[in-house]
């Protein structure tokens, strides 16, 4: 994809750093105070080379005496000269106490008495003061020196993120191969309001005519995955228009001040370039809703108020669209949503059996694919899967393929793609012992028996104890089509097949046997039954109401909003509904046990068994009346 290039972020010629400048010029100055000060110095005390130190006491005594010639004061030093002949050396050097006059002192009498003179030199050191000076001054213009280079540097930082304050938005549209409606597979609906959008862009004057107003925003509202940007860049691409885009988190890495100065020049170069398309990803990463991070940052509000701003700004000239992709509709600032803003909502699904046909479709249609490819059969088996996911599984396809030098795709290598996009690569290097082998098999055999078994599960569709990602064996339940509700019976069978690998273990390796193996089975059981009285009022005494609905206090925390009391009947019934699953599932395993120990076997002989093979195996098991939970 080409980069869109500024030209005004060329690169100016490197100036000369300032900062280092002045570093040099601080020591510079330094130097010279130094120098300066110590040569005045070494000058002055030339006659006092040889002084000794006296107390200030013993000098007013020699005074007293009549033994000095003359005290020289400066500042607080003495220079105190003796009369000849005396034993007392030629120069003494002293200190005052403090700040008091040498009179202050105790000197008053012998100066008045003439016992010595006294001359009281400009108390002020001026070289003394300009290098004491000079230690405040020096890190002071380093200080401020350091502060503009850092703040220089932060600025050049930003022109690198943005070439010069200019967005570094990417523009599609004048690349040779444009993104058309006809790469986005399904979503027909979607497709079709998009459509419209793409009529404004082209033939403005129809609707000015008629004086109808065109859209500004267009919301692309769905799961990750499911198309939106893609959808986006078709919209460009059918209208035959640049599309500027850029993503919500982006602004997030931004220093303050940035987002919202992107924005402008982000929407400025869209008007310039119009008709065009401003494509705003992940825009819930700036425009989420205000109170809902309690006193959310200060930046993206900025960012966000900047977007508002230009949009309230366009006219039926401006030619300038907005596109939003958002998975978090919820999240959004209702201020984003009002009229003359993102005023058209669009929803992208995750794709329908049929949609995941022809998604497949646009994905193998440039590769090699073998004739027992089934892309039906993957579409089958794919419920809840995204366009990416799909896109993702054919490309997985096409690398395994050439990771085993076949020049064609086969149904095996789209098999292992699904499998390890679904739950992760297998992992054949991991040593398990015997052991722990058996343990697995029995694991995953207890989950498939308990689904096959009851009534209102699933069918199997593969049971193997091959690790893959982090789990040590699967064993899979998938849907004959595609539903989007799940009655009670429905759940409660999946509680209790869930259960059926920890039960397994525990008839077969004794209560306390039982192994860590189980861990995720026992969080999905507890999450779905939660999920099951709290959100879907499925509990037995809490029937149709539900108690997910909570605060958001100040602080962005969520708090429950019903009593303790009913805190506590919510626990009872997520217990039940666990002891429930839990002694269904033990009542299918024990009624067959042999089974259980013939499918444990066969797992270990084969580590993988398909839907057939398990079905063969499972002829003949039985439905006890403990697991009933109705005719
Ligand atoms: P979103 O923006 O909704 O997260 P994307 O548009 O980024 O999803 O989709 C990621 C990839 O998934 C696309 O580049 C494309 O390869 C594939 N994809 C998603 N939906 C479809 C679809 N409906 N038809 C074809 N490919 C799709
Ligand atoms: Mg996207
Ligand atoms: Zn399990």
């Amino acid at each position: 994809m080409p980069e869109y290039k500024n030209t005004a972020g060329k690169k100016k010629p490197q100036k000369p750093n300032k900062f280092l400048n002045v570093v040099r010029l601080g020591i510079f100055w330094l130097l010279v105070a130094f120098l300066i000060y110590s040569f005045t110095t070494s000058l002055n005390g030339d006659g006092f080379k040889n002084a000794e130190q006296r107390t200030i006491t013993e000098v007013l005594s020699y005074a007293k005496a009549e033994k000095l010639e003359k005290i020289e004061v400066k500042g607080n030093e003495l220079r105190v000269t003796a009369k000849d002949k005396t034993d007392l050396p030629k120069n003494i050097i002293s200190r005052k106490d403090g700040s008091g006059t040498l009179q202050e002192q105790g000197f008053e009498e012998v100066i008045n008495e003439g016992k010595v003179s006294v001359e009281i030199e400009d108390d002020t050191d001026v070289f003394g003061i300009i290098l004491d000076a000079a230690f405040i001054i020096v890190p002071t213009i380093l200080i401020i020196g350091f502060l503009i280079f850092m703040m220089r540097q932060a600025q050049s930082m930003n022109n690198q993120n943005m070439g010069f304050g200019k967005a570094k938005a990417r523009v599609y549209g004048n690349e040779k191969k444009k993104v058309l409606f006809t790469d986005v597979a399904g979503n027909e609906a979607a497709k079709q309001d998009l459509s419209e959008v793409v009529d404004f862009l082209k033939n403005p004057k129809k609707y000015e005519k008629v004086g109808a107003k065109i859209p500004r925003g267009v919301l692309l509202a769905g799961d990750p995955g499911t198309g939106k940007t893609l959808m986006a860049r078709a919209v460009a691409g059918e209208a035959n228009v640049p599309f500027f885009s850029i993503s919500g988190s982006e602004f997030a890495e931004m220093f303050v001040g940035v987002g919202a100065s992107r924005v402008r020049d982000l929407f400025a170069k869209a008007k310039k370039n119009s008709p065009s398309i401003i494509f705003i990803d992940e825009i819930d990463a700036v425009a989420h809703k205000r109170d809902a991070r309690g006193g959310a940052g200060r930046e993206d509000e900025q960012t966000l108020n900047q977007i508002l701003v230009e949009m309230d700004g366009f006219d039926n000239e401006t030619g300038v669209i907005v596109i939003a992709a958002t998975n978090r509709v919820d999240m959004l600032d209702k201020a984003l949503l009002r009229p003359g803003r993102f005023d058209r909502h669009v929803n992208v699904t995750l794709p329908e059996r049929t949609d995941r046909v022809e998604i497949l479709k646009v994905h193998f249609k440039n590769k090699p694919v073998a004739d027992n490819v089934d892309l039906n059969a993957l579409a089958a088996k794919t419920a809840g899967s995204s366009g990416a996911d799909l896109a993702n599984i054919a490309n997985e396809a096409a690398i395994g393929a050439a990771r085993n030098n076949r020049k064609e795709i086969t149904n095996d290598d789209v098999t292992e793609a699904f499998e390890r996009v679904a739950i992760g690569p297998e992992r054949k290097s991991k040593v398990m012992n015997e052991q722990e082998r058996k343990i697995t098999a029995y694991h995953e055999a207890g989950h498939a028996i308990v689904g096959h078994v009851l009534p209102d599960s699933d069918p199997v569709h593969k049971v193997t104890i091959i690790p893959r990602g982090r789990t040590g064996g699967v064993t899979w339940f998938l849907p004959p089509e595609d539903r989007s509700y799940k009655n009670v019976y429905e759940l409660k069978d999946v509680l209790a097949r869930a259960m059926g690998g920890r039960v397994a273990e525990r008839l077969i390796l004794g209560a306390d046997g039982i192994t860590t193996g189980a861990s995720s089975d026992l969080q999905h059981v507890a999450e779905l039954a939660r999920e099951m009285v709290s959100e879907e009022g499925m509990g037995t005494k809490l029937r149709d109401q539900v108690f997910n609905t909570e605060e958001v206090n100040f602080f962005g925390d969520r708090a429950k909003i019903y009593s303790e009391k009913t805190s506590e009947i919510i626990d009872s019934e997520i217990e039940a509904l666990t002891k429930e699953a839990n002694a269904r599932a033990e009542a299918v395993l024990k009624a067959n046990k042999k089974h259980l120990d013939a499918l444990a076997q066969a797992l270990l002989e084969k580590e993988s068994l398909e839907e057939k093979e398990v079905a063969a195996i499972l002829k003949g098991t039985s439905m006890p009346a403990a697991a009933k939970l109705h005719d």
